[in-house]
This record gives structure tokens, sequence and C-alpha cells, in this order.
């Protein structure tokens, strides 16, 4: 082949050149976020294929993401000016072993149309061994082994290589399962995710002659984000490499993320030794940043003490510091948050217009999109929610939201269909199958045909008895949420020309009983299902017995499903709030336009957007609880590099936000700016006002203006309880002179949400829906109230003021 012009070289600064250049033995780019080591890495594969050093099937160019590889493709296919045609070795660990493995199954026992179990298939496989064992896997949940599992199969360990220091694992019977777990997979011909890797570890390892022939094929490897390989990654790479030593990995030991999940930075670190002769390339020059966020991302990653230490510069214009900004709660966060993207639309005094695929929102954990999602939606701002489910289509938000339908109306069979044997009831598909024809002979409703089931013994033992108790609590929940039902006969006129009286029947329902909120929590625990997510208690009487969650998901499910019942608290009804959520559901049909995009962190790795909003830096969200709780802190550092991650992908736009307050489950939780907002430097850090304090201006706005500035009671006390927090003290403390100040007075009464003894028993109080009464009892924020026309109710101190206001 021909060398064509390269025009590719000349976009490269001389380190990079350098990198894709060396291409005989392995080579290292170990460099920071932005320096262009994936341009560095496309640039190599358009080199290796335009110098004919190899044919495009000959490139074994690995990715950490499909979508990584399809840019990756894109990029390649630009630069080379046509379609990339035939890069079949392009992709991910996974999608590339699948490959190889359907060519060598039968070397590891199984036929090459084996099928892959994803993680539900995997889990319901493990439960029946678990069974068949006779242990109680209420105990020993099957998931937990699943883990377990997982765990040895991404340090490439088969069964009989497992380890004598973890024999004690999973109640010391988890190798001995894992074996029968193997050979139960291979007599079903299937792998699961993890297989994939260590089958073709196992293969090159015993078939010396098939790993010739790979390393014969690919005569150049290429791997992106190096730091996040697991064990078994990597020595199927290095196995792979052993021959010709062909290989370039790139990657930032400051990016390790995936530490959870088995990936060794300590890979990249002895890259050298594995290689001896290594050509290491360091890349020094950021060309995705501005100098004040690469500052502060250098600042924040400072506080790790194990890295490699690596300086960063940038020769960009100044730029925007880092913006940081306080606000009230999560939902005043996501109004501001959608305030300003609005604003930046058009651009202001200060900044040139973003688009809003310019701009992307990054998350800590995935139930903090849901505000976002909801916000956006109320003001009709187009979004899209980029590696996961959105918030309202997870399978815990399904559930309950089933239970909810459910209530509203008896007659959603989907509904029944869905949580009927959710949380387990005993009833199996057979019994649900009993009820359907029941309720189609009767033409009426699957609620109804289970009532009838029962009555008619079609369905008897503790499956009769938990569905009896389903049935029963879905009436109990409906009459609570309508009130007690009133039918009213009236005669309300007479037909003029049979001059005949006329009645009809009215039906009356009376209050309802608790509020939506109090009844979604109240559904949600009575059906058994918050509970499903924890192991039985081992003393059912023992009322302070802490109860361990069941499982590594079951955390992030439950605080999705507090999410959900915070969410709620926008709405004045169930009825409401289902109609919301069905517009919410609707509106990522139109894949055209322009979006904000919004994912987590984790995801968010390799990209890079103009504008990075990044909410909720609070102690406890981010750095997650789980890490701060963790001794040591190798959590804490992952955490960190996660945040590093974070403001590495802003170009031009940073804005780092929390809150001062949480609801959870209603109830306020008071939070501490994270410990890594302390660690901003302060020199690149600009502090924002929340709109409203100067009655309108707003700092912000004094210099030119970011966003609205409406001044309700809401932002005041806002501000009130933002600027007494003490990671707010601290800051005000750090920014000496700038003009952060108190809150200017205020007529409006500031209600301190943390401070509810400022009510006091025996007081008058006034409720916007509730009308006038008196405090009967103060619970944390929860008042009981004794009204005078609604009786007595539990309410939250933030819905109250002092009636004589
Ligand atoms: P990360 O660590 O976040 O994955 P990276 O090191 O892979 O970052 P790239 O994504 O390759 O960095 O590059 C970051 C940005 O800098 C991209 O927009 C890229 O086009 C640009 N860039 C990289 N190298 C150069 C260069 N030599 N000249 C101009 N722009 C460059
Ligand atoms: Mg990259």
């Amino acid at each position: 082949m021909a060398a064509r012009p390269n025009p590719y070289l000349d976009e490269l600064n001389p380190a990079q050149r350098e990198a894709v250049e060396h291409l005989d033995g392995p080579v290292l780019m170990l460099a920071g976020a932005g320096t262009g080591k994936t341009k560095a890495l496309t640039a190599r594969v358009v080199h290796l294929l335009n110098t004919g050093r190899a044919r495009p099937n000959e490139i074994l160019s690995v990715t950490f993401t499909n979508k990584a590889a399809r840019e990756m493709k894109t990029r390649v296919g630009k630069v080379l000016g046509q379609v990339v045609e035939g890069m079949p070795w392009m992709g991910t660990f996974h999608s590339i072993c699948v490959k190889l493995l359907r060519r060598h199954a039968e070397l590891v026992g199984l036929k090459s149309n084996f099928t892959i179990l994803d993680t539900d298939d995997q889990l319901r496989l493990l439960k029946q061994l678990v069974q068949a064992h006779g242990i109680d896997d209420k105990r020993w949940p099957a998931r937990q082994l699943a883990n377990i599992i997982d765990g040895w199969k991404n340090r490439a360990l088969t069964p009989d290589k497992v380890p004598a220091a973890d024999a004690g694992a999973y109640n010391h019977k988890g190798p001995r399962l894992y074996a029968e777990y193997q050979d139960r997979l291979k007599e079903l011909n299937a792998t699961d995710f993890g297989d994939l890797l260590l089958h073709m570890v196992t293969i090159f390892q015993t078939h010396p002659d098939v790993l010739e022939q790979y390393q014969r094929w690919f005569r150049y490897i290429l791997v992106d984000e190096y730091q996040d390989t697991n064990v078994a990654q990597y020595l199927w790479l290095r196995l792979l490499a052993s021959a010709h030593k062909n290989i370039c990995c790139v990657g930032d030991d400051d990016q390790s993320i995936y530490g959870w999940r088995g990936a060794e930075v300590g890979n990249i670190l002895r890259f050298e030794k594995d290689f001896p002769g290594a050509h290491v390339v360091r890349l020094e020059q950021n060309y995705r940043s501005t100098p004040h966020i690469l500052a502060a991302a250098s600042g924040v990653i400072r506080g790790n003490s194990n890295r490699l230490g690596k300086e960063l510069w940038t020769d960009r214009e100044e730029g925007w510091k880092v913006r940081l900004i306080g606000h009230w709660d999560g939902e005043e966060e996501a109004r501001w948050v959608g305030e300003e993207i609005e604003s930046m639309q058009n651009g202001t005094r200060r900044m040139r217009p973003f688009s809003l695929d310019e701009m992307a929102i990054l998350v800590r954990a995935s139930h903090q999109m849901r505000a976002f999602e909801d916000r956006f939606l109320t003001i009709g701002l187009p979004y899209r929610v980029i590696g996961g489910p959105r918030f309202y289509e997870r399978m815990e938000i399904r559930d309950a939201m089933a239970y909810f339908r459910l209530v509203i109306s008896p007659t959603d069979d989907l509904a029944f269909e869905r949580i009927v044997n959710t949380p387990k009831r005993g009833l199996g598909d057979k019994a649900q199958q009993t009820i359907q024809r029941i309720a189609r002979e009767n033409g009426v409703p699957l609620v109804d045909g289970a009532a009838l089931a029962i009555e008619q013994g079609a369905i008897k033992g503790k499956g009769a008895k938990a569905l009896g108790q389903l049935v029963t609590d879905l009436a109990r929940w409906g009459q609570k949420m309508r009130g007690p039902v009133r039918e009213i006969t009236e005669e309300v006129g007479k037909m003029a020309a049979a001059g005949e009286a006329e009645q009809i029947f009215r039906i009356e329902y009376g209050k309802p009983e608790i509020s939506h909120i109090e009844l979604a929590q109240e559904i949600l625990e009575e059906s058994g299902y918050i509970d499903s997510y924890y192991l039985p208690k081992k003393d059912p009487d023992d009322p302070n017995e802490q109860r361990k969650l069941k499982d590594a998901e079951a955390g992030g499910r439950l605080e999705n499903l507090k999410e959900l019942v915070k969410a709620l608290e926008s709405f004045e009804n169930l009825q409401g709030f289902l109609e919301h959520v069905s517009l919410v559901m609707d509106n990522d049909t139109d894949e055209s336009g322009a979006k904000v995009s919004i994912m987590t962190l984790h995801a968010a790795k390799g990209l890079e957007f103009p504008a990075v909003f990044l909410p909720g830096w609070e102690d406890g969200l981010f750095p997650s609880q789980r890490s701060m709780d963790e001794s040591g802190v190798k959590g804490l550092e992952e955490e960190r590099r996660l945040a590093y991650v974070g403001i590495t992908r802003a170009e031009e736009c940073c804005t780092i936000s929390f809150a001062g307050n949480r609801r959870v489950f209603g109830q306020w939780q008071s939070q501490m700016p994270s410990r890594f907002v302390d660690e901003l430097p302060e020199e690149h850090v600009e502090v924002l006002t929340p709109p409203g304090l100067y009655g309108g201006g707003g700092f912000g706005a004094a210099q030119g203006g970011f966003g609205d500035t409406s001044s309700t009671l809401e932002t005041r006390a806002s501000e009130a309880n933002v600027y007494n927090s003490p990671g707010w003290k601290r800051l005000q403390a750090r920014s000496g002179d700038r003009p952060i100040s108190q809150p200017r007075e205020s007529k409006t009464q500031v209600i301190d949400m943390q401070a509810v003894s400022a009510f006091t028993i025996g007081e008058r109080v006034f409720h916007q829906k509730f009308g006038y009464g008196t405090v009967d009892g103060i619970e944390g924020d929860k008042l009981e109230i004794a009204f005078e026309k609604a009786g007595t109710k539990k309410v939250v101190a933030r819905f109250l003021c002092a009636a004589d206001d």
C-alpha cells in the first residue's frame, strides 16, 4: 500500500507524534486528562493503516465502551477520508472476546452457539444451586455468591485456582459452588459475562497453538483507558502481546475509577516491568480545558497520596473560574441549573451562548438524575440520559408505580400483573394463570379475579393467604386515598315531558385520610416491597436490630425509592404525579434536536463538553457514604479521582454545586458541602450567590448576570440555611473580601427548617391547605397540629408559618 499524505500527524504535538510513530515494541502513554491520548491512539491506528504496517483486521484496538469504539471508527474514517470497513477487532474487551470464543468454544467444553446469560439468568441459576445444597438463601443470598464469583473471574481465577485465602467465602461453600456453577453453565451451553474473558485466558494458557495464531494475527494491539483493566483483561493482553510486543497502552492513573469492579490501577504501573524497554511517552499539554478548570482539577487530585503525579499545562485563554454555588435543597439546585442552562443558551454578558448539546450534568449517583429530569420536563428543556435507564424506567420505580396505579385504578391489569408476585408471594405462573382465567370467565379485572379465585378455592395455601392480603391491602389503600365513601341520592328536578322526578346517585368522597406522600410510603412498606431489599432479620422480635441490605444493588434501589417519594412532594396527589410521569416517559421519543446530556460521572469517562454541571457535592453523596465509612483511604481516593474525572470533562465552564438539605423519605437531612469543595484551590474558584440574595440582582448579576433571580420565601430560606452551614462559612472565610454576605433583612419570615424549635407546643400556626391550628407535638421536622377545621394531622414544618404573621 502506497503511503498517503499524512496531515493527521501535523495535528499532533511532538510527544504525541512520538507515540504514534514509534510503531515497534511496547509503548505506554501515561498522561493526564485531555492531553490527547485518545486522539493519539486514533492517529496511531490511522498511521498503521496509512503506512501499510497492518491491514484493518490485523489491528486489535480495545476501547472502554462500544460507543467509544464507534467514535474511534468514525474518527479513523474521517482522517482517512473514507469509510473504514472491516475493523472487526475494534471494540470492548467483551465484544472482542465473544467473537473469539465463538471460534474456539469447544476448547472449553462449549458449542459455538453458546448463550450469554444476563445478570438475572445468572442469579436464577445460582439460586437453584444454592437451594439444591439446602443453603438458607435468606441468610446467604445467591447475589452475594454471584459477586464473589464475579470477583474471582475478574482476577482470572478458575475454580481450581481459587486461593486458600478465599476458602471461607460464602460460608465455606463458595469455591465448591463456583465449580458446580461452571459445570452447570457448560451443561447449558452458556456463559456469563465474566466467562468471556476467563475462557479466553484459559484457552490461551492451555492451547499455545491457538495463542500463537492470534499473536501472529493481531500484529498491533492498542488499549485505551488502560488504568481500568482488571487482572483477567490484563493477562489476556499480556498473552497476546508477549511475542511481538507491539502493544500501545494509554491511560491515566488519576482516572482509575473502577476499582470497585476489580480494576487494578497497578496494571498500568507495572507495564514497564512486564514489557522491559517499553517506550514511555508522557503528555503534559492539555488541550481540553481552560487554565482555571485544569488548575482546579489538579488541586483536588493533589489530595491523593497514591499517585504518580503529573503536571499539566495549557496555552488556552484563561477563561472562567470554576463556579461554585450552594443551594437550599436538591430541588432548588435542579431549578437553578435549569434556569442557568436556559440563560446560557442565550449567552450572557460574560459568556458566549452554549447550545444544549454542549452542556452536560454529571452526577455521582443515578438517583440524583430524577430532580433534573423532573425539572427539565416542567420547563420543557430537552435532555437525554446517557448510559442507563432514565429514572422512571428503572425496575424498582416501575414496581412502585405499578402499586400506585393499582391503588388509583383497580382495573389496571398490567399493573396487577407486575406486582402480584413482587415481592415474592408464592404466586408462580400457575397461580397467575388461574387468576387470569377466572377474571376472564367473569369479565372482571384481575384484582377481582384474584378475590374470586380465593373464594372459589382455586388458589390455596400460603399463596392464597398472601394474595388475600394483597387484595385487602389494595382496597384499604384506595380507601385511605379517597376517604370514606358516601352515596347520596337526590332529586335533581322533574323531567318536563314525563313530569317524573329524576333521581340520580352521586358518590361523594370524604377527605383523604392521609397525605399521598404518607400513603406512598405506607404502600411501599406494607406491601413488603421495601423489606424485600433487606436480608431477613435474625431475630424478628428485636426492634433494634440493624437490618442488612440484601445485595450490592439494594442500596441504590432503596435510594431511588426514596427519591420517588421525594418527587411526590411537588404534586397534590398521586394522580397528578402519575400523569406527570407519563409525560416524562413520552419526552424522549424525539431523538433529533439538541439536548442537554445527563449521566453519571462513571459514564462520562473519556468524554468532553464545553459546559459541565457537577451537582450534589456533599459529604455522604460525593464522596459516597460508603467510601467515607471505609477504613483507610482507598475508597476516598477513588472518589477523588472521580471528582478529577468530573472537572476535567469541562472545556470552558465548570459549575459545581451543593445543597444544604436533601429530603429523604419526607424527612429533611442536613448536608455538609463535600470535602472536595474545600480542596478546590480558591484562586480558581468563583463563588456564586444564589439568586434572590440581593432582592433580584445577585452578585453574579452585578457582574453581568448568571440566570434569573426570582426572590421567594424558599430562596431566602435557602440562603439562610446554606449561609449558616459550616462548609459555607469556611468558604466565606477563604474568599477574603468577596462580596459574600448574609442575606438582606427581609420582611418575610424565614423558617429555618433545621430549627423546628421555631415552633413551640401550643403555638398557633397557619397551613396553606389545612388552615389554622395549634401545635400539639414536635417530632424532628414533623409537627402534630390540631387544625381547627381539618382535625389533627402531622405536617412538615416547612409548610407552616406562625399564625399571627
Ligand atoms: P481523557 O483522559 O479525558 O480520556 P484524552 O487524553 O484521551 O483525555 P482526548 O480526548 O484525546 O484526550 O483529547 C482532548 C481534546 O484535545 C480533544 O478535543 C482533542 O481533539 C484535543 N487535542 C488533543 N491533542 C491535540 C493537539 N495536538 N492539538 C489540538 N487539539 C488536540
Ligand atoms: Mg481519552
